[in-house]
């Protein structure tokens, strides 16, 4: 059994980091892979793309910039503002710890010693410490494995903690590289990932049980995957253009949820794939009462609804959603009702490769009675009875409609034109923050303005679209501040960079060409709407949507 050096790992990444082009990329990893022995590689397929761990695990490292740079300046006997200082002369993170892991007094006598394994084994550790006081001893953990790291090491450590590894792996690379590394078929390579959300698991079936073993991976309860998302469609006529045999939903303004339920046990995990299953009993207890069956998977819509019947802010859904204390307070305060409107497994059976008509069958076979919590679908292509149904979904406060092919297969985490969405137009965008601006004046100590990007999903980068400050209320100001002040990687003068972590709601009057901005776009009068607690980076909109919407105007 191989005891493969994190060093290794590093030296990997750095030739990747020189080196340019997807297949030569692909080979390096394919390469690495192959040394692997079988715990290896269940962590490494996550390490090289930037993660700690699967996006299923509960396991959190919980480490920001801020509790990094309290390690490094323990190692490393510095401080904050020789980090900046290195900071601005490296631009990376990464290159900036390793100038003070290569000048410390003392080198380690242990580099041979790192290895993957125990590199795994202290993240697990930092992950499990939480509570009071809980900081600290994430510091001191890393401290020690600071100490116990080359410099090369300690560059590839400082990346990963903060999950923003940036070498420009991405799901599609690990993809072809557990193909090829393992010769098995690559399209069921794709349906493992899917399925399982974990290339950890699929690279060791793989090598273990080859294309069989692939196919044998089914769904399981308790594990959430990920949800299927929807593309925008201009209106009825183009929605009906491309989906022949259509099913009618309304567009719930609410949360996504997906229930698990196995045996006795129910969990429920959000759009982030986190258990969020305390924090709203009373979908617990609907899910228990209104629908049969052992075992089941299912895809939804939670909503809040006000006195008048119309759904509540989505802020307030929010609240429900995060909280571990007064949770039955709150029941009273913001009642929650589920929408349910689809189901991937059902006692011991995979639903996902069955067409969206057949899954409907069983998921209406699953209602306990006429209350339980399904959404009611429209079999119907007719664009005048899908407009009154559209409006009817407005008038109640709701979003627009879901138009959704009935011949199509649930795909977890893709996104394509099997589920249209239909809303009214002032389409906004949904965009990570990367950076911003101190305020001045009396707002000094305020974050006053916020740079905004959108995804790059095949280069695996983040491209800069605008800035926003106006229009941010007082209150908004301050509560942004506190939100950001945790995610700040480097300052320079007044200038600040963020870990991108958090998306915001973003409206604007015009997107125009530009080139002051790496998208090549810019957004006139952007507004800050709110948070979107519920995206992480990777739903928020890409650079192809933005394009979109600019080409969408001339028409
Ligand atoms: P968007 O967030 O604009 O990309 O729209 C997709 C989201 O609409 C999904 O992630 C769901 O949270 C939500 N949604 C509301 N109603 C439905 C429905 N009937 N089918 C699918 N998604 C829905």
């Amino acid at each position: 059994m191989s005891d493969t050096r994190f060093l290794d790992f590093a030296k990997v990444c750095s030739r990747i980091e020189e080196i340019s082009g997807s297949i030569a990329i692909t080979e390096i990893v394919s390469d690495f892979f192959r040394r692997l022995d079988d715990e290896e590689l269940s962590i490494v397929p996550h390490f090289i793309m930037g993660k700690v761990f699967a996006e299923w695990s509960p396991y959190e490292m919980g480490i920001g910039p801020g509790l990094l740079y309290d390690a490094v300046k323990q190692a490393f006997d510095t401080d904050k503002s020789e980090i900046n200082k290195a900071l601005r002369r490296t631009g990376d993170i990464g290159k900036a710890i390793e100038i003070f892991a290569a000048n410390r007094r003392q080198q380690t006598l242990f580099a041979e010693d790192l290895t993957i394994k125990k590199v795994y084994a202290s993240f697990v550790e930092i992950a499990k410490k939480v509570g009071p006081g809980s900081q600290k001893k994430k510091v001191r953990l890393l401290v020690d494995l600071f100490l116990q790291a080359s410099p090369l090491e300690v560059r590839y450590l400082s990346r990963l903690v903060l999950e923003e590894l940036r070498i420009g792996v991405g799901e599609g690379i690990v993809r072809d590289a557990i193909a090829k590394a393992f010769e098995v078929d690559v399209e069921l390579v794709e349906r493992a990932l899917m399925l399982t959300n974990d290339p950890g698991i699929v690279a060791t079936y793989a090598r273990n049980y080859g294309n069989d073993g692939l196919k044998s991976i089914e769904l399981f309860p308790g594990r959430p995957v990920k949800m299927m998302l929807a593309q925008v469609a201009a209106g009825i006529e183009d929605a009906l253009a491309n989906i022949q045999s259509p099913a009618i939903e309304w567009k719930f303004d609410g949360t996504r949820v997906q229930i698990h339920k196995d045996g006795d046990e129910i969990r429920i995990y959000s759009r982030k794939l986190e258990n969020v299953t305390e924090s709203i009993p009373e979908i617990v207890s609907v899910v228990k009462k209104k629908l049969s069956g052992d075992s089941f998977i299912l895809d939804g819509e939670v909503i809040a609804i006000d006195d008048d019947g119309k759904p509540r802010p989505f802020q307030d859904i929010l609240r429900r959603f995060r909280r571990k204390h007064r949770v039955e307070e709150m029941r009273n305060l913001i009642p929650l009702h589920l929408h349910v409107f689809d189901i991937l497994y059902l006692d011991g059976k995979t639903l996902i490769d069955l067409p969206l008509s057949e899954r409907r069958e069983i998921l209406e076979g699953i209602a306990v009675s006429d209350e339980a919590p399904i959404a009611k679908q429209y079999l119907c292509n007719d664009a005048g009875m899908i407009d009154r149904i559209y409006n009817e979904a407005l008038h109640a406060g709701h979003e627009g409609i879901m138009v959704k092919n009935r011949d199509s297969r649930y795909t977890p985490g893709k996104r394509g034109k099997n589920w249209l969405k239909i809303k009214p137009l002032m389409e906004t965008l949904d965009l990570v923050v990367v950076g911003g601006e101190w305020g001045e004046g009396k707002r000094a100590n305020l974050i006053g303005s916020y740079r905004l990007a959108c995804l790059d999903p095949a280069r695996d980068r983040l491209l800069e679209i605008g800035r926003v400050g106006t229009g941010l209320t007082d209150e908004q100001l301050i509560e942004f501040t506190e939100l950001f002040s945790d995610l700040i990687l480097s300052e320079t003068g007044s200038s600040i960079e963020f870990k991108p972590e958090i998306v915001f709601e973003v409206a604007y009057e015009e997107i125009q060409k530009s080139t002051k901005y790496d998208s090549g776009y810019a957004l006139r009068f952007p507004r800050v709407l709110g948070l979107r607690e519920d995206k992480s980076v990777a739903d928020a909109d890409t650079i192809e949507r933005v394009e979109q919407l600019y080409n969408k105007k001339g028409c």
